[in-house]
């Protein structure tokens, strides 16, 4: 059965303001066909640069979610039963090395390390994937590309990548953006005005100070434009930012506190 490749084509630019040379690295490396892993804390936009690498060269674009229940067939495929008996279904880990897609494996640390070994061949010389239970082995198109993304905050000795998985990929570092940048997002993505955006800005420049006192994570650009839509929605600045800064990130009462506090001396 083909695939209907257009479903993951990109067809309108997506927004993205470039940080710091990390377009023209990614382009050197897609050249390459070299194995790329984006880090950097959740919500700082490595899934948005995907998406405008995409369609900026001109690639499908298959993402997986990974998550902890994740086998391998959930990638490469399985056979299923349907009234004519059983039909093979390839996986998107098989769909985007048949099509020549970029297959983007969010948060892949999530995924058991046994998950995670079937992308080893793909991303050496052999650019194959093998079939174990099809009896195939699929040879990658030659505009297949795989891209992972790692939060370095989450690792844990329990759950990181092995290195014979990490020294398969060359990495770009990302952070949330610099602060005009952020400014400028916060107020195109978030809908409302440069003057609001830059508070929420500072709002999050305060909380990532917590970080490592009492904070896992600090407040990512994304929360920072749910912020800036519920104000465009009338909401009171400082509601939206107790519903979107602060409730989602943390339940301790002295950190909620010193968030609150930040809120009104800004607003
Ligand atoms: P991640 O994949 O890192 O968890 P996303 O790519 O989903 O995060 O980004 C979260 C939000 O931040 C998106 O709405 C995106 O618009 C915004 N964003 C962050 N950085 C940029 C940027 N440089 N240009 C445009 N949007 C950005």
């Amino acid at each position: 059965m083909s695939t209907d490749v257009e479903q993951f084509k990109i067809h309108d630019e997506p927004f993205y303001r470039p940080q710091r040379g990390e377009i023209d690295l990614y382009r050197a490396a897609y050249q390459e066909r070299l194995p790329v892993m984006i880090k950097g804390p959740t919500g700082c936009g490595k899934s948005r640069f995907v998406e405008y690498m995409a369609w900026s060269l001109g690639r499908p674009l298959i993402t997986v979610a990974c998550n902890e229940d994740m086998t391998a067939s959930d990638l490469v495929g399985r056979y299923l039963l349907d009234a004519n008996g059983t039909r093979w279904v390839d996986g998107p880990l098989t769909t985007a090395a048949r099509i020549g897609a970029i297959c983007y494996l969010d948060e892949i640390v999530e995924a058991r390390q046994d998950t995670t070994v079937v992308i080893h061949p793909l991303t050496d010389h052999r650019r194959a994937l093998p079939l174990d239970k099809k009896g195939e082995l699929v040879k990658a198109h030659p505009d297949f590309q795989l891209v992972i993304s790692y939060n370095p905050g989450y690792q844990s000795l329990m759950k990181d990548l092995k290195q014979s998985t990490k020294q398969r990929f060359c990495g770009l570092d990302f952070d949330y953006p610099e602060k005009d940048l952020e400014i400028a997002v916060v107020a195109k993505e978030g809908g409302c005005d440069e003057a609001v955006a830059a508070k929420l800005v500072h709002i999050g420049e305060i909380a990532r100070n917590l970080k490592g006192h009492g904070l896992d994570e600090g407040i990512s650009t994304r929360l920072l434009i749910y912020a800036a839509r519920l104000i465009a929605q009338d909401i009171a600045p400082d509601a939206a930012c107790r519903m979107a800064l602060v409730a989602p990130i943390s339940d301790d009462a002295d950190i909620r506190a010193t968030l609150y506090h930040a809120i009104e001396t800004v607003f």
